[in-house]
């Protein structure tokens, strides 16, 4: 055993390399834990253990398809309400969402949408033809659309129980559902900052049903509102639980609250320290996560690189277009909209780890790797198509 400066890591690290979960108790000493470079050493050695040298990116397009909600979470600077904002309001047609996707070119292995809570977008009737060109269009390009808030909402409206709905969604393309939505389980907390999303039960329920239809999924946690370190614990445990119940979470992406234009803007924001110890404390947690992404745009590029020496084997990933992300960006992010692969590689090169290129579920490419000209592309004639500009 090495030596270690907090006697309290000790029994810690002897859980970890015996594979054994941490419980509560360990989760709160890693948090308040003075020695953060021990911490950081044994949440690397956790990700060695997981991913080897591997660092994760993808090659994506992200769109915010709607911001017309009408849940009014408190920390929420995105949402416009269509009465009262009408100046504020995104709401793509299905031509806008596909003409965006295709903007800079077919080279990519994943579509993220994600948007608000809006009756006139969020159904069936909008989703599934939209998924399904997506799927003749771009056939190598994986579907990780919707949160599991999302398609609650859509389930609602459309009288169908979470078996149904995600069987309709599956048979149209989708092939993973994004993180978000989770916030922070506790009950008590819900209820100050999101009370009109589903509860933690029916999130987690969702993603379960989800996994056993064969649909991948991510997990998230928002930190750094209202929640103390014992509620960030019970969340990383009620999804190690939710793991083994029904395996089918690929990456756990932490969320580092953001306070501009928002009701919970007193929180401030997070520290480098905080984020961290977050990505840290993650990686020891959820012993059955294979994943921790550190995501560039919430933390920042800089902390992100640190991050994985902290536990964090991916980075997310390329947006495509310039302006989409409107969550963050509206909540005050410093982060830019735009980061190529190349710079992913150079960042994680640097911390000493093989950057690999990767899809929704983690099947590898190589960087270079490019998908067959569809006979559509030859006919667009504003498409850059980033293929033909290497080859
Ligand atoms: S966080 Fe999502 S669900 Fe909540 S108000 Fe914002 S867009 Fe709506």
């Amino acid at each position: 055993m090495t030596l270690l400066m907090d006697p309290a890591l000790r029994s810690i690290e002897h859980k970890v390399d015996e594979g054994i979960p941490l419980s509560s108790e360990d989760g709160i000493a890693l948090f308040r834990t003075p020695d953060v470079h021990s911490l950081g050493r044994m949440a690397r050695a956790a990700k060695v253990r997981k991913s080897g040298r591997k660092v994760f990116y993808v090659l994506n397009r992200y769109i915010n398809s709607t911001n017309v909600c009408y849940a009014g979470c408190k920390f929420c600077s995105f949402a416009a309400d269509e009465f009262k904002e009408s100046e504020r309001v995104v709401r793509m047609s299905a031509d806008q969402v596909m003409a965006k996707a295709l903007e800079t070119g077919t080279n990519f292995n994943q579509i993220h949408i994600v948007g608000g809570h809006d009756p006139r977008q969020l159904s069936l009737d909008y989703w599934l033809p939209l998924m399904r060109r997506f799927k003749e269009r771009l056939p190598h390009v994986q579907l990780s659309l919707f949160t599991a808030a999302e398609i609650d909402y859509m389930a609602r409206r459309h009288r169908l129980g979470y078996p149904e709905i995600l069987a309709e969604l599956k048979s149209s393309g989708l092939d993973n559902i994004n993180g978000g939505g989770a916030e922070i389980f506790a009950a008590e907390i819900r209820k100050q900052i999101c009370p009109n999303k589903v509860t933690a039960e029916q999130w987690l329920a969702v993603h379960e049903e989800a996994h056993r239809q064969g649909i991948a999924s991510n997990a998230t946690m928002l930190y750094g509102t209202i929640e103390s370190y014992e509620h960030r614990i019970d969340h990383l445990i009620r999804l190690r639980d939710s793991q083994a119940r029904s395996p089918g979470f690929n990456a756990f992406i932490p969320l580092a609250f953001h306070p501009d234009g928002n009701e919970l803007n007193d929180c401030g924001w997070t520290s480098g320290l905080d984020d961290i110890r977050m990505f840290a404390v993650a990686r020891l947690m959820l012993n059955n996560f294979d994943h921790i992404k550190a995501y560039w745009m919430i933390q920042g590029i800089k902390v992100c690189q640190v991050a994985l020496e902290f536990g964090a084997d991916d980075m997310d990933g390329t947006h495509g277009s310039t302006d989409e992300e409107r969550i963050y960006h509206s909540a005050g992010t410093q982060s830019g909209q735009y980061v190529d692969d190349r710079e992913f590689r150079r960042l994680i090169e640097e911390v000493g780890f093989e950057p690999v290129r990767r899809n929704s579920t983690y099947e590898e490419f190589a960087h270079d790797w490019a998908p067959p000209v569809h006979p559509e592309d030859l006919k667009v004639q504003d498409v850059v198509d980033l293929n033909a500009v290497r080859a």
